[in-house]
């Protein structure tokens, strides 16, 4: 059973402060995300080795952006996401 069986998928955006490498401009950008979030209980046809696994499983979060295009209108650069997890595990209030 692969692993994403376990969670319901869903995007979302967060705000991060980034600084442009050729210009040296800090500015906030809206990140987009992947949100899996674990199911309330294993899918159907889940053996014990699925439900072991499952039961390991937790909420998490995975960076989609690896670009972002630099808001200063003189540069305007598209510049690497860099200085950042691009992994979190979301807590229970943040998975529900
Ligand atoms: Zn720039």
């Amino acid at each position: 059973m692969e692993e994403r069986a376990f969670y319901t998928e869903s995007q979302t955006t967060r705000a991060a402060t980034l600084r442009c490498p050729y210009c040296r401009t800090t500015d906030t950008y809206e990140l987009r995300w992947l949100l899996r979030r674990k199911k309330d209980r294993p899918p159907k046809g889940a053996d014990d080795r699925d439900r072991a696994k499952f039961a390991k499983a937790q909420s998490y979060m995975v960076l989609l952006d690896d670009k972002v295009a630099c808001k200063n209108l003189r540069c305007r650069k598209r510049f690497e996401v860099s200085g950042m997890k691009t992994t979190a595990f979301l807590s229970d209030g943040q998975a529900k």
